[in-house]
């Protein structure tokens, strides 16, 4: 089985450029984070998170480091899932300061839900967006090809 860019990490980020690009994510700044979520405290099932810079179109997205084994359908998922949370930044931001105003007693339930909901909803626009957008060897093809 042959991997995903064959292993090499600096396809992703003009990979991840080009899905922003498609995804209404043309003014944002992405890094391609060299941490990968476990580095970050992720549990072991954790394929890809997105860190987006408070109150700046900019995010940090990571995968774990046996992305170049996964399939390409799984890749591009996580990949879109990721970059849909750019999206979801101007929801999750003001929450998060909730936190001093009503107490953790009444922040956690409500954060807790709350980022539960966006991961389902993200998740489910992920899966059916993600299969109108190029798989990482479609997207090199395209890219390699006079
Ligand atoms: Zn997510």
């Amino acid at each position: 089985m042959s991997e995903i860019f064959d292993g090499d990490r600096d396809y992703i980020g003009p990979y991840l450029r080009f899905l922003a690009d498609q995804m209404g994510l043309r003014d944002w700044f992405l890094y391609h984070g060299h941490s990968t979520p476990q580095d970050e405290g992720h549990s072991e099932v954790v394929g890809g998170t997105c860190t987006p810079e408070e109150g700046r179109k900019s995010a940090t997205i990571r995968l774990r480091s046996d992305w170049p084994s996964w399939d390409e359908e799984k890749f591009r998922h996580i990949c879109v899932h990721e970059l849909l949370h750019c999206h979801f930044a101007p929801v999750r931001d003001p929450l998060s300061e909730l936190e001093s105003l009503i107490g953790v007693i009444m922040f956690a339930p409500t954060w807790a839900a709350t980022t539960s909901a966006m991961e389902y909803c993200i998740d489910g626009i992920a899966y059916d967006w993600g299969r109108l957008l190029p798989t990482p060897a479609e997207w090199l093809e395209r890219e390699t090809t006079p």
